[in-house]
């Protein structure tokens, strides 16, 4: 099929979308988006809205009348809603593979069952199995719910000593994962597409740096030994195959101080920490989804520059609807601003991100921190 005659349909309508949509419209690509009845940023860029709640049947035809292939740029949608776009016009990546990273028991155990390197961990039903789990994966852990949860949300850390039964009992879910605290050197990331014949492309790993759990910069290249980065996209790779993956995934890790690397997370879509793809590399994120969607061969991943993204988040707003000035981010010759067109900024909502790019990550940091500091008023 030509491309003309594809429509690309996004099961989601948040940044992830918006820049989804903006890499397909300079390809003259159609795009509609299908929003969960929710705020959509990609809504201003789309061809088409399927204003709709995800479980809305109704929603779910008119979204698959107008797309003629679809992926998500949200995993937290009901399973069934997946299974009937893959029927209806094909989802990639697939509905399994979705349902395997949406949901932290299946993921934990799926790393299990392949092998993969992993924090040691016991799922819980009830308070007496919390204690079991605690005596096997160590005092010192972290109790995650089971079912959706990013960013930190829904996490507890426990430190030994807690008194568990209060411990589950305010935690109120009905099943969680207890995994071992690691006390980690550096977070990565590796960001992987697979096409649809079956070939793959690894960007270099992200350096990720969290604020209050949630990304606050991405690095690259990881200012770690090289051997480590191979080993990361080694691994990446693999969890790939295991998915029989199609489409651009996030895998996240935690690198000990002995250099062992252990997978945390996989976000089955273009993530945060690949966005400095669309400033720094010769194929964004965002395209080689769209490639590996349509079944077009995929891009180079190769890194251009060393570049370092911020994220700008709601907390550097001087208020709910006033940006920050960006005097100090013109005044940089190779920064480059993404705002999302969101309408409220709040706390740690992601209102955008820049790309900061230059000759090596020791002369780039200072202008992050220089820019940062501009805005991030005296109470952050
Ligand atoms: P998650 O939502 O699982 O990605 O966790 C968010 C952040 O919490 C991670 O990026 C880590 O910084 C921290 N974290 C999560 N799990 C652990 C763990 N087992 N040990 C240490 N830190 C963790």
């Amino acid at each position: 099929m030509r491309l003309k005659d594809q429509v690309l349909g996004v099961i989601g309508g948040g940044q992830l979308a918006r820049m989804l949509c903006m890499a397909a419209r300079r390809m003259d690509l159609r795009t509609v988006i299908w929003t969960g009845g929710l705020e959509a940023p990609a809504s201003e860029i789309a061809d088409e809205v399927v204003d709709a709640a995800f479980d809305d049947p109704a929603g779910c035809v008119t979204f698959c009348e107008k797309a003629t292939v679809a992926t998500v740029e949200f995993e937290n949608i009901p399973k069934e809603t997946l299974a009937q776009v893959d029927a209806a016009i094909g989802l990639h990546p697939s509905p399994e593979a979705i349902a395997t990273c949406q949901h932290r028991e299946r993921e934990k155990l799926f790393l299990r069952e392949n092998d993969i390197p992993r924090a040691s961990f016991e799922v819980v039903k009830n308070a007496q199995e919390l204690e079991l789990a605690v005596k096997r994966v160590g005092p010192v852990c972290v109790m995650k719910t089971a079912t959706f949860g990013y960013d930190g949300k829904g996490q507890l850390k426990l430190e030994g000593g807690e008194n568990l039964d209060k411990a589950w009992e305010d935690f109120s879910c009905e099943r969680a994962v207890v995994e071992a605290f690691i006390p980690f050197e550096r977070e990565l990331s590796v960001m992987v597409a697979r096409g649809a014949d079956g070939k793959m492309v690894s960007y270099d790993p992200a350096e990720n740096i969290h604020r209050h759990h949630i990304l606050d910069q991405s690095i690259v290249p990881a200012r770690v030994a090289p051997e480590i980065l191979l080993r990361a996209k080694q691994i990446a790779e693999k969890v790939v195959l295991a998915l029989d993956y199609r489409g651009i995934i996030g895998v996240e890790f935690f690198l000990l101080p002995d250099g062992e690397l252990l997978v945390n997370e996989m976000a089955p879509r273009p993530h945060n920490s690949g966005h400095h793809t669309i400033d720094a590399c010769a194929i964004s994120q965002f395209e080689q989804q769209l490639r590996a969607v349509l079944g077009l061969p995929l891009g180079s991943p190769r890194l251009l520059s060393p570049v370092v993204m911020l994220n700008l988040l709601g907390d550097m707003w001087e208020d709910e609807t006033t940006a920050p000035d960006w005097e100090r981010l013109f005044a940089d010759q190779e920064a480059f601003l993404h705002l999302y067109g969101k309408e409220k900024a709040q706390g740690r909502r992601k209102m955008g991100h820049a790309n900061f790019l230059g000759e090596s990550i020791e002369e780039i940091l200072p202008r992050v921190q220089a820019s940062k500091e501009a805005w991030l008023h005296d109470n952050h």
